[in-house]
């Protein structure tokens, strides 16, 4: 069974999921779309203590630093972390050159209000820092399908920033984010 976190020994507080909720609603309904920024901002500037936390939370069972995990290693260990936060359980995995990341019960997700557009941004500004750090270089993440658009789950993207303002510019030409990708490597391997 994995530890319990310490919470305040980690920098983390506990918050309620309807308030997570509420605050996002209540962003966006009064802000529009440019919640989505602010929030993954806030989420970005969390990274750093996330990833702590979670190396913390290795070393107590005795495990190595995240980075020097093998990848496959590495996944379960962040989804019973997250899971454990609260946050809910991932999967990794990859799409072509572009690695996902999917949860099936995501915490930010709300199938309940459903939305037009992915709506865990909090969570793609955490993991946008928390999986440079592990990289050693910027990642960027979009999200790309999300339980709160009706999904049976939600999937993050994760590639550099050049590779992912490709398939962002691609969608937004009404490409499928499976052919964005595609055409994405395409244009890095030619480049
Ligand atoms: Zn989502």
């Amino acid at each position: 069974m994995s530890p319990s976190i310490d919470l305040p020994e980690n920098a983390l507080v506990a918050m309620t999921r309807d308030s997570l909720l509420a605050l996002r609603g209540a962003m966006f309904r009064d802000m529009g779309p440019g919640a989505a920024a602010l929030l993954q901002e806030a989420g970005y500037a969390g990274g750093q203590a996330w990833f702590d936390a979670f190396s913390r939370w290795l070393a107590m069972q005795g495990m190595r630093a995240p980075e020097s995990l093998p990848t496959s290693e590495f996944g379960a260990r962040a989804s019973a972390f997250f899971r454990s936060a609260g946050w809910g359980s991932i999967q990794l995995g990859a799409l072509d050159s572009v690695a996902t990341v999917d949860s099936t019960d995501w915490a930010e997700s709300d199938p309940a209000v459903p939305l037009d557009f992915p709506g865990c941004y909090y969570t793609s500004g955490v993991l946008s820092d928390f999986l440079g750090r592990l990289a050693g270089e910027p990642l960027a993440v979009m999200e790309v399908e999300c339980r709160s658009m009706g999904g049976s789950r939600c999937r993050f993207l994760v590639g550099s920033g050049e590779t992912m303002q490709r398939v962002y510019d691609e969608m937004g030409r009404g490409v499928a984010y499976e052919d964005a990708v595609r055409s994405a490597e395409g244009a890095g391997s030619t480049a």
